[in-house]
């Protein structure tokens, strides 16, 4: 009988096979075609249609979609799920747990403004580009003590609390996706649920108030996000005995300084430096000399001075006040003005070539006036330190002309050192004043707001770093999500041996491994004054070609295999920028300086990089101890340990569309979002695991009356042992723990479908 597939045993055995060997996310057709279900239709790997079966033969089916029937291929179908899952707020729930079910799900709810939902233990988050009302006292009050079960970043946040004050561990929540899905909106979410939980003092608004003061020294406009974040960073929100908060601590990583002198068309340079221009006052545009923006080179070179419906000089009035919120002195604020405007100054210097071997001397104009002045130190210091280099060789010194590009790239690093020496030091004096003191007891919630993945055209050493850093932190998420389910699977009693577990080992050994690995092969070629980014190339191709993620390609390109896909990587500066040389005369000229600033800055580049580091074209016999490769690497394994020793929550933040528009979806960009973030892993895990489950009594009770024998008298378990017979489920489809039972997916839905009808 075709339509009751529940009773046969033969229909049965035969949708086991099939959800055995089938290897993508979709599970067998078979079921839903004889029943005449709901089913997906691709039309190409990201369209999909829902339709309704109508009729099958042989390998075709007539299919009911928008109103018209077509004939598709049964190899084009998927099963899809009954509407009333349409708003799950869980995707683990989905009977049919394939790719456009999810993004089916996802969609409906973000229809809803339902931003959030849950995949398992993850958040999924997606951007809504508008106001949602999701925020604000009312909901801080429903979510508090899980009141309100529904998914949401202040869940989360609850979760941690909670945890941390019933299990006494530390907690964090790792939060993560592409440039503009929302990551820091999130962790600035997340912050202010655990600012109003363990409230009220001042340290709440302290804390709340150091976003504005990070997002205008670490934030620039780029062409995916307006309020983009360029560092990563890790919050520490500090709690006592009693679980009210009293401090916090930043952690940074990674500050793209390379921003502060060049940027693409259409992108900017970090806000601070237009809220500045914008926003100064009268006395203090005199103090600095400062100018409008677009009189700044550094500034105008990308014919982008201002953000639609963002004011500078409004943002700059914040600032103020988050200084002063903070407790940054008027002394220290007024300092970290000056260190810009000589940013600012130096990017104006020029040079002029004064012989035929292309040596420089620098033009004396308003910008090396301005910028000795706020140095503290003689404008022909600056000239000198800007246009030549001293040769140590044996006691005498030799003093050598600069040619024009050397010249251009002394410049350039001092203003780029400059404005990451400030950074550090204001980071740290925000958290000198957020400091727990006496009350710190080392119970903690982080919040982790990193750079996702990154897979461009062009691949540098930055997004070399950065999926580096994310294939270590999707091994931080695989390892728990394996441990949460073998704890659940272990508790009840059942077998987990058939689970399988891949993980990202390979792909980490690549980076890793010493000798051979990238990260160790990149100092040593660092390390040879004569190697070059192709003899780089060479060496990865000779070293490393037996590792299966990685894949030499011509022209000084390779391939790794990352968890998320495959990157092209360029290796063309990545001996430059690992390297990140310091220039030894400027180091020493701000050394000099009168301004105590200045000088706090040269000894922060010194003791970073210690032996000093030189360009290749200066004097390469020094060798190179702390590349910034390594420096990454270990201030990556802190972080990881930090993070091992604390319960994780994952916040996944999904951008719907790369136009940053409210209400569009675009289907392609988020599955391939879903898959980079670790999305689809946890459906996969869960799919390779028993995903379903119930307890004995509410199995018992849902299906209890489908039996064709009298139950009354027997407990929940035989009841659902005696339902699995007469439904011939198939033992390996199931597996009965101590208090629930275990089902693999889509083994539910026979049962549904029998209940249905009676
Ligand atoms: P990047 O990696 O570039 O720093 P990001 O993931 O931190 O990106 P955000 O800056 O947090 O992205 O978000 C980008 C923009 O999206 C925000 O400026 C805001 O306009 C919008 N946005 C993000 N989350 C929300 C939200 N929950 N509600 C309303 N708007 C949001
Ligand atoms: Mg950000």
């Amino acid at each position: 009988e075709e339509d009751d597939i529940s009773r046969s045993p033969e229909n049965l055995s035969n949708f086991a096979v099939k959800f055995n060997n089938n290897s993508r996310l979709g599970e067998s057709v078979d079921f839903v075609l004889r029943q005449k279900l709901r089913v997906w239709c691709r039309f190409s790997d990201t369209c999909w249609e829902l339709g309704h079966v109508q009729s099958l033969s042989g390998q075709n089916a007539k299919i009911l979609s928008n109103g018209k029937i077509s004939t598709v291929a049964v190899e084009s179908l998927l099963p899809a799920n009954p509407d009333i899952l349409d708003g799950t707020e869980d995707l683990i729930n989905l009977s049919y747990l394939n790719e456009p079910s999810l993004l089916h799900s996802l969609k409906c709810r973000y229809t809803d403004d339902n931003i959030y939902t849950k995949a398992g233990p993850v958040l999924v988050a997606v951007n809504p580009f508008k106001k949602v009302h999701l925020y604000g006292n009312d909901f801080l009050e429903a979510y508090n003590h899980r009141r309100l079960g529904s998914p949401h970043t202040y869940a989360v946040a609850d979760a941690a609390f909670s945890e941390l004050m019933r299990d006494g561990v530390n907690q964090s929540i790792i939060i993560s996706g592409e440039s503009g899905a929302g990551k820091t909106e999130t962790a600035k979410i997340a912050m202010q649920y655990l600012a109003a939980l363990g409230g009220g003092s001042g340290i709440a608004l302290k804390i709340m108030h150091t976003n504005p003061i990070l997002e205008a020294f670490g934030n620039a406009k780029t062409s995916r996000n307006d309020n983009s974040s360029r560092f990563g960073k890790l919050f520490e929100m500090q709690f006592s005995m009693t679980g009210s908060l009293c401090g916090a601590k930043i952690q940074t990583f990674l500050l793209e300084k390379s921003r502060v002198v060049q940027h693409v068309k259409g992108e900017r340079s970090y806000h601070i430096f237009y809220q500045l221009c914008a926003g100064a006052s009268l006395d203090l545009k005199d103090k600095l000399n400062l100018k409008s923006s677009h009189e700044y080179d550094y500034l105008k070179q990308s014919d982008c001075l201002s953000i639609s419906d963002v004011d500078d000089a409004q943002m700059f009035q914040m600032l103020m006040k988050a200084f002063d919120n903070v407790g940054i002195c008027k002394e220290d604020q007024e300092n970290a003005f000056a260190a810009l405007a000589v940013v600012l100054w130096l990017g104006n210097v020029k040079f002029e070539v004064i012989d035929n071997e292309n040596h420089v001397q620098v033009i004396p104009a308003e910008g090396v006036t301005t910028a000795a002045k706020l140095m503290g130190c003689e404008i022909d210091e600056l000239m000198l330190a800007l246009s030549t280099h001293t040769i140590q060789a044996g006691n005498d010194s030799i003093v050598q002309r600069l040619t024009l590009q050397q010249a251009i790239d002394t410049r350039d690093a001092l203003a780029k050192s400059i404005y990451a020496s400030l950074f550090e030091w204001l980071v740290e004096q925000v958290n000198i004043s957020l400091e727990a003191g006496k009350r710190h007891t080392g119970r903690c919630i982080n919040i982790l707001d990193i750079f996702g993945f990154e897979s461009f055209h062009n691949n540098s050493f930055e997004q070399f770093c950065i999926n580096y850093t994310n294939e270590r932190l999707q091994q931080h998420f695989i390892r728990h999500l394996f441990k949460l389910e073998q704890e659940e699977y272990t508790q009840d009693g059942i077998d987990w041996s058939n689970v399988d577990f891949i993980d990202n080992t390979e792909c980490l050994n690549l980076f890793e491994k010493k000798p051979l690995g990238l990260l160790s092969l990149l100092d040593e070629e660092s390390n040879f004054p004569k190697a070059t980014d192709l003899t780089l190339a060479v060496k990865f191709q000779q070293h490393l070609s037996s590792n299966p993620c990685f894949k030499g390609e011509i022209d000084g390109a390779f391939k790794i295999r990352h968890y998320a896909g495959e990157v092209l990587y360029d290796t063309s500066r990545f001996l430059e920028k690992n390297r990140d040389p310091i220039y030894s005369d400027t180091v020493q000229l701000l050394q000099i300086c009168s301004c105590k600033l200045f000088q706090s800055f040269a000894s922060r580049m010194l003791n970073q990089s210690k032996p000093l580091t030189i360009p290749h074209w200066l004097n390469g016999t020094d060798s190179q101890k702390h590349s910034v490769g390594t420096k990454f690497k270990a201030q990556l394994f802190r972080l990881m340990q930090r993070l091992e020793s604390t319960t994780p929550h994952f916040i996944r933040c999904i951008k719907p569309n790369s136009k940053q528009l409210p209400g569009m979806f675009e289907n392609d960009i988020v599955l391939e979002q879903l898959r980079c973030c670790g999305v689809l892993e946890v459906v996969r895990i869960s799919r390779s695991g028993y995903p379903t489950r119930f307890t004995h009594q509410h199995f018992a009770q849902r299906y209890g009356f489908l039996l064709l024998r009298d139950v009354d008298f027997l407990d929940p378990l035989s009841v659902s042992i005696s339902i699995l017979y007469q439904f011939h489920i198939l033992p390996e489809m199931y597996q009965v723990g101590y208090t629930k039972l275990f089902f693999r997916s889509g083994q539910i839905v026979a049962l549904e479908n029998a209940r249905k009808r009676t």
